[in-house]
């Protein structure tokens, strides 16, 4: 009999293993589950050694794994003030201060998430305002939409903005700068600030990493998009460990140099998993290539980015490094020629896992069929999906294809395996965010709260093939959980995004209790 390292006793265990759906208590050992059960069969676990948690009726989930994040850009946005939620001019001016205080002199200060609305003053402070605490540091704070800017008179004079007449640079009746910058001429400003080192950037994705952990993340799908990113990954598995498991896919243009440098330093929080081709562009910008035009114009269908050939080319070299296939395809047409009848026609190997296909957004039944024939699955944002109808009118864009734009549900019914992500920082890190987005959708049919939680953890843990070791509570796995305040099963939909994450456990050792 060997006892445990871990017990967690009086919790509310959904498993997400079909065998046994919910229990009471479960033992960890050596980093991996040693029994799923009721108190009193966890008890014969415990000796003097154990480490016991009374959850108190806490909700035990498997580590949720977010499958499409950019960590460094979340990182670089760590770096600025985040003003949400700031409720004066003068509270405003306090944050400003003290990060005056502690980045020193002539340094840049960014801010973002600015609501003029949540300040007293109801209007958004002036540069005078700005410059009366930063005399010397150029100040750019910028409003939620990212569309309006205020900046001090340091920035002014940094960008030049005297000198320029743009219809977005606001002035007095007198012809006086007053700090706020509109559409186009928040360029003046963003085209002057300086990028981070490399140093900051290291520092501040160290930064994205623990907050990945907070928010009840035990893995996530690393969607590299720049050299440097290779690099700050690299930097950071060789000197400290990771907070939590890293499955990274890197561009195809840089897969030669994450082979060479990255792969030697896997271990089992790091895996250099798969390889991305773009073969089409976005729904946003009117890029995803479409078998008929955009509906909002004629003239335009989109176009695909990648040509048969080279696709053969690409495909073949990331199955040979054993790597997985992920292909960005958005558009019907980039589904089916890009990736359906790319992958029909090419030796698969059954070592790695299954080609997925990022968004897969605009479909149609027989193009689902396909899918699901060839055992690709796909990997979808809730939250984007949200932004895909709010953002833009996608039935203007679409026409009646927006019956079939984004349909988790239907492919989930027909068997294909769907993972979920954030695309943070684009969209909010939370995963209750994204579950409650998943569920809430309008006009379409709708994913149920527990279908939501299986994209999370178990359908993740598949699309990358480590469901033999995550996914699910079951003896033997990893012991990866996230312990939330209550259970998403029986709180309204509404309220999903205010479960909180008590704490998360990686490999049966507890991370950021908040007890
Ligand atoms: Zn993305």
């Amino acid at each position: 009999m060997s006892f445990a390292d871990l017990v967690l006793f009086d919790g509310n265990i959904l498993t997400m293993d079909p065998k046994l759906p919910s229990a009471q208590a479960l033992a960890v050992k050596n980093s991996r589950i040693l029994y799923v059960g009721n108190n009193p069969g966890a008890t014969q676990y415990v000796d003097a050694k154990t480490q016991v948690i009374y959850l108190d009726g806490k909700t035990v989930l498997p580590g949720f794994i977010d499958t499409h994040v950019h960590v460094v850009d979340y990182g670089r946005l760590l770096m600025w003030l985040n003003l949400e939620g700031v409720s004066s001019i003068k509270n405003l001016q306090t944050l400003l201060v003290n990060r005056v205080t502690q980045v020193g002199v002539g340094k840049w200060i960014l801010g973002r998430a600015l609501n003029s609305m949540d300040l007293l003053e109801k209007r958004l402070p002036s540069r005078q305002e700005l410059d009366a605490v930063s005399p010397d540091n150029p100040v750019v704070f910028y409003c939620q939409s990212g569309q309006v800017c205020v900046v001090n008179s340091k920035a002014l004079n940094v960008a030049n903005i005297d000198q320029q007449n743009d219809l977005g640079i606001e002035r007095t009746l007198d012809g006086e700068l007053t700090g706020v910058l509109r559409d186009q001429a928040t360029n003046f400003v963003w085209s002057v600030i300086p990028e981070p080192t490399f140093y900051e950037l290291y520092l501040s994705t160290e930064l994205a990493l623990e907050n990945f952990v907070q928010l009840g993340l035990t893995s996530i799908h690393w969607m590299v998009l720049s050299e440097v990113e290779l690099l700050i990954i690299q930097k950071i598995v060789e000197v400290s460990s990771l907070p939590l498991r890293v499955y990274l896919i890197v561009p195809v243009n840089l897969l030669d140099l994450a082979l060479q440098n990255l792969k030697r330093l896997e271990n089992e929080r790091f895996k250099l998993g798969g390889a991305m081709i773009f073969v089409d562009g976005y729904l946003a910008s009117s890029t995803a290539a479409l078998f008929e035009p955009y509906s909002d114009n004629l003239s335009n269908q989109g176009k695909l980015l990648c040509q048969k050939t080279e696709m053969f080319e690409l495909v073949e070299k990331i199955q040979n490094n054993g790597l997985q296939l992920v292909v960005h395809a958005v558009g019907d047409r980039a589904v089916q020629e890009a990736v359906v009848n790319v992958i029909q026609q090419i030796r698969r190997n059954s070592d790695i896992p299954s080609p997925r296909i990022e968004q897969a957004a605009v479909l149609n039944p027989q193009l689902m069929c396909c899918i699901k024939k060839l055992n690709l699955s796909v990997s979808i944002q809730p939250c984007v999906v949200a932004s895909e109808f709010s953002v833009w009118s996608a039935e203007k864009r679409l026409g009646e294809r927006v019956r079939w734009l984004f349909p988790v549900k239907e492919l989930l019914d027909c068997g294909v395996l769907v993972s979920a992500g954030s695309d943070c920082p684009m969209e909010p890190l939370n995963p209750l965010f994204g579950i409650k987005a998943a569920v809430n959708r309008e006009g379409i049919q709708k994913v149920s709260v527990f279908e939501a939680l299986q994209m999370y953890t178990v359908f993740a843990a598949q699309a990358s093939s480590v469901i033999a070791d995550k996914g699910s509570i079951e003896k033997n796995k990893l012991a990866d959980l996230t312990v939330l305040s209550c259970d998403p099963l029986s709180v309204v939909v509404d309220d999903l995004d205010s479960v909180s994450v008590c704490f998360t456990v990686l490999g049966g050792v507890v991370c950021c209790s908040k007890n």
